[in-house]
């Protein structure tokens, strides 16, 4: 039943937007192109990006200083120009989102405003296989506070965080964890941990970088004090591409809230009067600090577009399809997938537990013997998400098939 013929049929019946993007050439295998699953990892370059790129390029070329207000679109109010598209894809109201920075630079910033440890509520909560990085980066936060990181950062398994929030909460000042694991692939219930950190009294915000373009987020309803989220994995975005924030709006305008000012977080009406004392508008554009690089903003509005016209819903329905048929495949092969099983619990992701240590090394025979992209994280896991935008059946058939031929010598 799951031949190839039948992937390929599910192609034409089922297809996403391909044609939008460039697919790497294989460097193995009999296909032409690449299986790419590591769009987690690293989103594909839209084919749109080059020409927009070169066109904000240009402007600078042809007007010099006078592009901030003369080109085409405009540097001045450029980071403008990504913030509905940015608001829609995560569910946020436009003053409540801004694009700017990367991930780890963000949370720092977020923290400044919504980590205030005080008295005996002091602890971050975030999960045991949190990303390294966010680790090291609420570690060096307690530290910035005078706080032993060792007893501050509380490291928990997703599963007994409403539990800990429940006990021990009224010591809890912040609780940041990932919207989607970046090993396991788990969706966390965001709604419902957020309502529980909030009732235990302590602010919420969520690292979305595997969430972001993976599943629909609903962030101004759901309620969390912030969030964040990088736009080159599943945002095609490019490599270090910036990030984006999101800062409810009951904290907007609030004089109480701390953050730190530069000339990007005053009114840009009163940008140019060269005042001393900055006047921030009640938006997240506060947050921003610096005048914003447009050749790196540029890709993200360009892949920010795509995912406005394509729309989440289609995305995420087309996801759960792709993801579910590569399960089933995966089903018939002697492999653990560690990734929850119920579609509501994960996004594009699937995470394969490969037994003896050898992730890496099946990840690199699936590369070049056969010209399926995923990628390898340790200490046994290997990562693969067939992204509804450009991922195709035939994609998560190739990748079940080189796992068919080689899983049993890599084992
Ligand atoms: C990808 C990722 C990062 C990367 O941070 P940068 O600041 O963009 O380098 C951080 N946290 C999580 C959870 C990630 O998945």
């Amino acid at each position: 039943m799951f031949t190839e013929a039948d992937a390929l049929e599910r192609d034409l019946a089922d297809p996403g937007h391909r044609e939008l993007f460039h697919v790497p050439p294989a460097e193995g295998g009999r296909y032409a192109e690449t299986a790419y699953l590591a769009g987690n990892s690293l989103g594909l370059q839209p084919r749109a990006t080059r020409g927009d790129l070169l066109d904000d390029l240009d402007a600078w070329a042809r007007l010099g200083v006078e592009g901030h207000l003369d080109a085409a679109r405009p540097w001045l109010p450029y980071h403008e120009f990504l913030t509905g598209t940015a608001a829609r894809l995560v569910g946020a109201l436009p003053q409540e989102t801004v694009v700017m920075n990367s991930l780890t630079v963000n949370l720092h910033l977020l923290m400044v405003s919504f980590y205030r440890p005080t008295g005996t509520r002091t602890k971050i909560v975030i999960e045991d296989t949190a990303f390294p990085s966010d680790s090291y980066a609420v570690r060096s936060q307690a530290r910035f506070h005078g706080l032993d990181p060792d007893a501050t950062v509380v490291r928990l398994d997703p599963a007994d965080v409403l539990s800990y929030l429940a006990h021990e909460g009224h010591e809890v000042a912040l609780v940041l964890l990932g919207g989607v694991n970046y090993l396991t692939g788990e969706l966390m219930d965001i709604p419902a941990i957020t309502r529980a950190g909030h009732e235990a009294g302590a602010l919420v915000g969520w690292d979305l970088a595997h969430a972001a373009g993976n599943v629909p987020l609903e962030l101004h309803e759901w309620g969390p004090d912030f969030a964040a989220w990088c736009s080159y994995k599943y945002l095609n975005a490019g490599p270090g591409a910036l990030g984006g924030v999101f800062v409810h709006e009951r904290h907007l305008g609030d004089p109480a809230v701390q953050r730190f000012e530069g000339w990007w977080s005053t009114e840009p009406a009163t940008r140019f009067e060269m005042t001393p004392v900055s006047r921030p508008p009640a938006t997240a554009d506060a947050w921003q600090i610096s005048n914003p690089p447009i050749y790196a903003m540029g890709p993200v509005r360009t892949s920010l577009e795509i995912f406005d016209r394509a729309g989440m819903a289609a995305l995420r329905a087309r996801s759960t399809r792709l993801t579910g048929y590569l399960e089933t495949l995966l089903d018939e092969l002697p492999i653990t997938v560690v990734t929850p099983r119920d579609p509501a619990r994960r996004g594009s992701q699937l995470s394969l537990r490969v037994g003896g240590g050898s992730a890496h090394e099946l990840a690199r025979r699936l590369r070049f013997e056969f010209g399926v992209i995923t990628d390898a994280r340790e200490p046994d896991i290997v990562r693969a998400a067939p992204v509804p935008l450009y991922c195709t059946y035939h994609d998560c058939w190739r990748l079940a098939d080189a796992l068919a031929h080689v899983i049993e010598e890599v084992r």
